[in-house]
């Protein structure tokens, strides 16, 4: 009998669940709206329902979920979850566990987009950040050869640095972060705002070359540059659904960040990769983040 692990991503609008196998063959991929479950008086036992009918196909060594939102140090607890908010402040991978009688681990969804991108390059490297642009902002930091996921969980963040005169509030609940003027969610309002009639995927392909879309890239580039100056990793790997729309300007973007960069070594030395999620990716990595923790269970 072959030994199976579920890996569970949790979006704000999708769950998708996957399956694979000790040879990394990839089975039983299912793709619901993450409101069939949360929108449930008992969401926490609607999700574990969701999940024991991948179970039972076939024995499963372990599940790992990637969550929206700020889990505790040790990845027991979600501590905020403000798009989910019936795990929110709960001890969900303990409460799942005990409900499926399987063990349960839990990480932010981003460090599973990482984990895939990183296993897709040659070798592991000792440094690595993340910038998906989404929604939001999605940062995974690896460092030193594993997450780094700060003394509270907090780390990678970065979408919630304050920017210099904003006044925007934050769904974080603070006023002026980064990401309420650079994210998917501030181009969606620009875009309703000043280009009603156009499509929101063809944005940069129409409207490119705007003043206010130029001033979103010359944001995006300085926040990235940022981090490459203080953490100096060897690879950064750029991604999300911003990034992948239609004649998103990504050597502009790598110019300017490029252009911030301290000489000379984090400038020369960056290798910058670019991310080619799917719809599968973020369970993926998941997968493989489950065979990584329970390999020895
Ligand atoms: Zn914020």
């Amino acid at each position: 009998m072959t030994t199976t692990w579920l890996g569970v991503d949790i979006g704000g609008t999708s769950t998708r669940l996957l399956q694979m196998d000790a040879s990394q063959q990839w089975s039983g991929f299912r793709k619901v709206p993450t409101a069939s479950w949360a929108s449930q008086a008992d969401a926490l036992g609607a999700l574990a329902t969701l999940i024991a009918e991948s179970l039972e196909t076939q024995p499963t060594a372990g599940v790992m979920l990637g969550l929206p939102g700020i889990l505790s140090r040790d990845r027991q607890h979600v501590l905020s979850l403000p798009f989910i908010q019936a795990l929110d402040d709960r001890p969900v991978a303990a409460e799942l566990s005990e409900m499926l009688s399987v063990p349960v681990a839990m990480d932010k969804d981003v460090n599973h987009l990482m984990l895939w991108d990183l296993l897709q390059l040659p070798a592991l490297p000792d440094n690595a950040v993340g910038l998906y642009l989404g929604t939001g902002m999605g940062n995974s930091l690896w460092l030193n050869g594993k997450f780094y996921h700060g003394q509270h969980g907090g780390a990678g963040e970065i979408g919630h640095i304050p920017w210099a005169d904003n006044q925007q509030p934050c769904p974080c609940g603070n006023i002026g972060c980064a990401e309420t003027l650079t994210s998917g969610n501030w181009l969606s309002r620009w875009a309703a705002q000043h280009c009603p009639e156009t499509n929101l995927s063809q944005l940069f392909s129409v409207h490119g070359d705007h003043p206010d879309i130029l001033s979103f890239i010359d944001r995006l580039a300085k926040i990235i540059a940022s981090e490459m100056n203080i953490l100096d990793p060897e690879y950064l790997i750029l991604g999300g659904g911003v990034l992948a729309m239609p004649d998103f300007p990504l050597a502009t973007l790598q110019q300017k960040i490029t252009g911030h960069l301290r000489p000379p070594v984090t400038r020369s030395g960056l290798k910058v990769m670019i991310s080619h999620a799917t719809d599968h990716t973020g369970c993926r990595g998941a997968c493989l983040a489950a065979q990584r923790q329970f390999r020895s269970a």
